[in-house]
Order: structure tokens, then sequence, then C-alpha cells
């Protein structure tokens, strides 16, 4: 490397991009809301979906844990439903009235001069809600959610007929993979269908994020309470805080109780960037409306 880049990249600050999950990272578990999602996806896949009461737990925690998101999984063993009318359900009556106005959380992203970047499973109206609700609108750059990690599966799921049909028609039982059986057999992960749906904790969509957001991994803090998330962030070259654990686990750099600790654990972050703020562009633009595009 000769002189002068040396010395240039010498003066880069350490890092240039904060990466947040939404939900239990932004917000503390205790508001329930993860409950409250539980309980409205056991809800859709028996009322909507049609699955049965009885195999409902079970399916779910398969799906999950093999897929992601219990929608990605729904989708990779056959059900096909309109993903407005999931999201409806599923996040769309959560008692967002237990979230409040989060000025500890505002002032410390506020202080920060560096870019920060969303990156959620949930859909733009969720994350646009949580923001909201916490008095975080104006604190992130862009958003990384549902719609811009899948545009083409989000468009094609509607035909003109199924729009505005309060109940949208599902695959037929007869067409659905047996999670459930496969699961138990040695060979399972193998012959899992691929999911349409994009999603942490897998790889492709933290190259989409990158790609989305122009992030530079090595130079990007990521924050997430997903112990799977953080870890494959890790694979990808993120530095990483695991955030809601008091102790570190496999592919976690940092923990932290809560994200109000930030400042305690994570003071590199002020101190590395402190006297380059200005060089820096923070420009504190509306979040929600200027969704991140390539
Ligand atoms: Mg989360």
């Amino acid at each position: 490397m000769a002189y002068e880049d040396q010395c240039r990249h010498s003066l880069k600050p350490k890092y240039d991009c904060l990466l947040f999950d939404v939900d239990d990272t932004l917000y503390p578990p205790s508001s329930g809301l993860s409950e409250e999602v539980a309980k409205n996806i056991h809800e859709y896949m028996v009322q909507k979906i049609g699955i049965e009461e009885t195999e409902v737990s079970q399916m779910n925690s398969v799906l999950y844990r093999s897929y992601g998101t219990s929608m990605a999984g729904l989708k990779a063993i056959g059900y096909d439903f309109d993903n407005d009318d999931y999201h409806g359900s599923v996040h769309g009556r959560l008692p967002y009235e237990r979230l409040k106005p989060d000025h500890v959380l505002r002032s410390l992203l506020l202080s920060l001069p560096i870019r920060k970047v969303i990156f959620s499973n949930a859909d733009k109206a969720h994350v646009a809600k949580v923001l909201s609700r916490l008095g975080l609108e104006d604190c992130f750059e862009g958003v990384i959610c549902f719609e811009t990690l899948n545009p083409n599966n989000y468009q094609a799921i509607n035909t003109p007929d199924e729009i505005g049909a309060s109940i949208p028609s599902y695959t037929s039982k007869s067409e659905i993979l047996d999670i459930i059986n496969l699961h138990g057999q040695s060979n399972a992960v193998s012959v899992l269908p691929k999911t349409p749906v994009v999603c942490k904790p897998f790889e492709d969509a933290f190259q989409q994020a990158f790609k989305l957001a122009n992030i530079d991994p090595q130079r990007t803090v990521f924050f997430d309470d997903s112990v799977r998330n953080i870890q494959t962030g890790k694979l990808m070259g993120l530095h990483t805080v695991l955030v809601g654990k008091a102790n570190r686990t496999n592919g976690a750099d940092y923990a932290l109780e809560s994200i109000h600790n930030m400042k305690e654990a994570l003071s590199v972050l002020w101190e590395a960037n402190g006297d380059k703020s200005e060089a820096i562009s923070f420009t504190g633009k509306v979040a929600i409306e200027t969704t991140v595009t390539a």
C-alpha cells in the first residue's frame, strides 16, 4: 500500500454505519409485543390457512427454526397467501400503545455521527409504527424491511381478482409438504424446499441489505436480539452486538442487556468518530419515507 493510501486509510473512522434490528432490539421484550405476534401467527395458521390447531405449535417451531420466519416457512412448504393479509393480521392488530417515546435512546442515536439503517424482517407498516411510537422516526437514514428484501415476491402474489377479497385463496392441503414428519428424518435439512421469502438469518438477506444500503460490513456495527441473526452477521463480516442478553454467545462481539447500555459498552463508537463528526454526513432525514433503494 502506498504511503498516501496508508495515510488516507488511517484517517477513516473505524465505523461508518450502524445497522439495527427493530423488534426486541430497539424496545425490550417486556413490552409483550412478541407474545402478541406469536398469538396472531397461531391464529392466522388455524383460522385463515386451515392448519389443525393441535399441529400449529410444533409446525411453527419447525418452520421458524428451518426458515427464519413462520411466513417464509409456510410459503416454502406450499402455502400461498397474500403478504399484506398476513402482515395485517400478524402485525396490524398489535397493541402498539404499549410502546412509549424513548428519549434516552433517541439522544444516544442522535449523538452518534454515524449513519444508521434499519434491517428488519417485518413489513414496512410495522417498522414505521414502532419507530413512530418510540419517537425515533427521524433517527435512521433508511429502512430495509420485508418489502425491500422481497420486491418480486411481494408483487407476484396477488391476482386482480384476489385483491380486496376478505380471505385470500390458499393452496389445497394435498399439495402441502408434511414438514413435521420430514423434520424427524435424518436427511431433513438436505431435502427442505427453498422458500421464496428473503429474510434474516440467511446470508442472502444480509447480502441484499449490504447492496441496498451500500454497506461495508467491516465498517458496520450490527445490533440484533437474535443469536442466529448475530451469528450470520458475524460470518458476513459485521461487528456484532447481541441485544437483550448479559453474556456474549458465539458470533457476538458485544452483549448488551438493553440498547440503552450502548454507550457504556461501545464507547468506541463515540470516541472513534467524535473528532470527525463534521466530516461524516449525517442528515437526520426522515427515515420511513426514504426507504433505501439500490
Ligand atoms: Mg428482533
